[in-house]
């Protein structure tokens, strides 16, 4: 797949986009014919093995050895003003497509990540919105510090606990009583 036009803050013409998905080319990759049709990489390389061996626009034979990746035309690509995947749900971030990812991976605050404790088997992703909300009322697996005895309580695990086992805490809290 593609990048989608609507991602993009200029209207970006139709010469860009790819011939299967219709979206903007991603990984631009001609196929091998002579009129040099482009498409993603990842929509002719899933073409080739699966809808048979031609070029989808003008039926020339191509191969797999055939595909010639443009990378020119990926950083120019790469250079065109697009607004954050997170658009609609708030975010404002807008810059060129090629600084997208490290946005989203480093600073967007609307992007999910999966919960700080996915390692002891939290499932609930949050973005950097919602994650203190998540951790304080929603997170199963975060741990709980006894209100009552703090570390030092006496119950099991010496006052500290998860957020979904405080109810047995408190059944054995050394000083909830
Ligand atoms: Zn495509
Ligand atoms: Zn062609
Ligand atoms: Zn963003
Ligand atoms: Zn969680
Ligand atoms: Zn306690």
């Amino acid at each position: 797949m593609g990048i989608p036009t609507e991602r993009f803050v200029e209207k970006v013409d139709d010469g860009f986009l790819c011939g299967i998905c219709s979206e903007v080319l991603k990984g631009a990759t001609l196929s091998g014919c002579k009129e040099q049709h482009t498409y993603c990489s990842e929509c002719i390389k899933s073409w080739i093995p699966s809808r048979g061996t031609s070029c989808p626009a003008c039926r020339e034979k191509v191969t797999e050895s055939s595909l010639f990746g443009l990378k020119a035309l990926d950083r120019i690509i790469g250079g065109w003003r697009v607004k954050c995947e997170h658009a609609g749900a708030g975010c404002d971030w807008q810059g060129s497509f090629a600084d997208l990812a490290s946005h989203l991976t480093d600073d967007c605050l609307y992007q999910l990540h999966p919960c700080r404790f996915a390692h002891k088997g939290c499932l609930v992703q949050v973005s950097s919105k919602t994650l203190y909300r998540h951790l304080e009322y929603g997170c199963d697996y975060n741990e709980s510090i006894c209100p009552r005895g703090g570390r030092d309580c006496g119950g099991e695990g010496k006052g500290i606990y998860l957020a979904r086992n405080s109810s047995e805490h408190f059944t054995v809290c050394g000083r909830h009583k």
